[in-house]
């Protein structure tokens, strides 16, 4: 595929491309250019053009854009969740649920464009205050290959909605479907120059974005240290960042949990999407009263997942994405080995077999017994395995969930309503879960504390982050 630049489809420059792998496979089904920073400066210039109509079209106008490329994307739903999962890795029935979330990511916004408001006080003495809210102009998005769809929704939609236009980095491991994406809302009547996706490295096009002075925001999903070198890179020309960065989120089961909807919901917080989610639960507190049977029943759950490739029936777990972060998963589990951190009850290798060749497959693992310092609680595991330690109370678990730099995700599993709420505000987290996990509706703000990142995604609130106030005076 080529990438977007001004409502054409276009090659780099330098005419130089990036191969697309299946992961499932390890083979290459296609490319995209490898763009650098001369070919997203091309983009901003096309973005900085297109700003002035699209900002001054009317409110419902802009909410109508993006409701019809919501409806067009539910069309073509299953083609889309497909091209997901060859890029991806994930099995087609999440990668159609993250499809469907693009939509409704994309209607939600459509629905508040119409709505956008802003202030007015009379003041005596000094006349009628107005306090306006302006779109910023252009904005910069950069993304990653975890959920490559959703998350150009929660970037995408309040930038568009609030009048801005935008330049948006995909990962170079999963680039097809964002751009299919922009595609299919061009389609929809979206104006060329308001959405422009270049392609390329996150050396490049990633840190070109994040300085580039045109661009005065620059909504940044990833890791920790990638966001923190796109804050200091977006410093000099004073541009705004918001940054949702790594997790390791804990998860907390009191002894008085329904076990059996405690197990579904670790086995869907850590397996889904084969781990690699930013709020997957990363650490597993149990009380020791139910350590023992819980764990057991975990284990017997989690040795039933399927694994395989993702377009198959029945397979209930992908690949891992690419070979980087299956040798780090790989790497922090020999680890665990090495230093005899803990005991693997199930997985803790590559699966073997010819169906598994070529594919980046990690089996989904469970370690019981990890002590404080391992690399397991200290480290974001980005992938399926999934450390459990008994805790003797409410404070233990929760003394060890906020003994971490993370913060982005909690969940306890209790029917107590005093230790739902002891819980709820001990934890240090951005988003808390009571009795679920990893559910993450558009409507609400969604984002970190501590490293896990600077402000929120989703809900009103993402959309004030696309919006600059104006405050204006007037004497009669
Ligand atoms: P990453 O930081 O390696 O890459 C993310 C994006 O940044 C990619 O497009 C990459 O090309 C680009 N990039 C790389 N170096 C850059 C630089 N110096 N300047 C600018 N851009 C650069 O992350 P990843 O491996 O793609 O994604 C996994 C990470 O994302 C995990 O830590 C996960 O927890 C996090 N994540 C967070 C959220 C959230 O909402 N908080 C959601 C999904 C994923």
């Amino acid at each position: 595929m080529q990438m977007l630049i001004d409502g054409d489809w276009t090659d780099a420059e330098s005419g130089e491309t990036i191969a697309v792998e299946n992961p499932a496979t390890g083979t290459v089904f296609d490319t995209v250019p490898l763009g650098d920073a001369g070919d997203l400066g091309r983009a901003v210039d096309a973005a900085t053009g297109a700003f002035d109509a699209w900002s001054h079209r009317s409110l419902r106008d802009r909410g109508r854009v993006l409701f019809t490329g919501a409806e067009e994307v539910r069309r073509r739903n299953g083609e889309l969740a497909a091209l997901l999962t060859a890029e991806q890795g994930k099995p087609y029935r999440e990668a159609l649920d993250e499809i469907n979330g693009f939509a409704n990511t994309l209607e939600y916004y459509g629905s508040l464009s119409a709505s956008l408001r802003g202030d007015y006080a009379k003041l005596p003495g000094y006349g009628h205050a107005l306090v306006a809210k302006v779109p910023l102009g252009v904005c910069g998005a950069i993304i990653p290959w975890n959920m490559p769809a959703l998350i150009m929704g929660w970037k995408i939609g309040p930038a568009l909605a609030a009048g801005n236009t935008m330049v948006l980095k995909p990962a170079s491991t999963a680039p097809l479907t964002c751009l299919t994406l922009a595609g299919i809302l061009g389609g929809a009547g979206l104006p060329g120059g308001v959405l422009n996706l270049v392609t390329g490295s996150g050396e490049t096009v990633g840190r070109a974005i994040a300085r580039h002075p045109a661009i005065r925001k620059v909504s940044f999903t990833g890791e920790v240290e990638t966001g923190k070198q796109v804050m200091a890179d977006a410093a000099p020309a004073m541009k705004r960042v918001t940054l949702e960065l790594g997790g390791s989120d804990p998860m907390i089961v009191c002894a008085d949990a329904d076990l059996a909807e405690a197990v579904e919901g670790a086995v869907r917080g850590r397996f889904y999407n084969c781990g690699q989610t930013c709020t997957a639960v990363k650490r597993l507190f149990v009380f020791e009263e139910i350590a023992d049977r819980f764990t057991e029943m975990l284990t017997e759950r989690v040795g039933s997942i399927t694994v395989g490739d993702g377009m198959q029936k029945g397979v209930t777990m992908g690949p891992l994405n690419n070979r980087t972060v299956l040798d780090r998963i790989a790497a922090q589990v020999a680890q665990v080995r090495e230093r005899d951190e803990g005991s693997v009850l199930t997985g803790g290798d590559m699966p073997e077999g010819q169906a598994f060749e070529g594919g980046y497959y990690y089996a989904p693992t469970v370690v019981s017994g990890v002590p404080d310092d391992s690399v397991l609680l200290t480290e974001e595991v980005f992938g399926p395995v999934l450390p459990v330690v008994a805790v003797g109370s409410l404070e233990e678990a929760l003394a060890y969930a906020n003994r971490t730099r993370f913060g982005l995700g909690a969940s306890v599993w209790t029917k107590n309503i005093g230790d739902i709420t002891q819980a709820c505000e001990g934890l240090r987290a951005g988003m808390v879960w009571v009795n679920q996990h990893l559910r993450i509706p558009p409507e609400v703000p969604f984002g970190g504390v501590n490293e896990s990142g600077l402000y929120r995604e989703n809900g009103y609130d993402a959309l004030e982050n696309y919006l600059e106030r104006k405050t204006v005076l007037i004497r009669p």
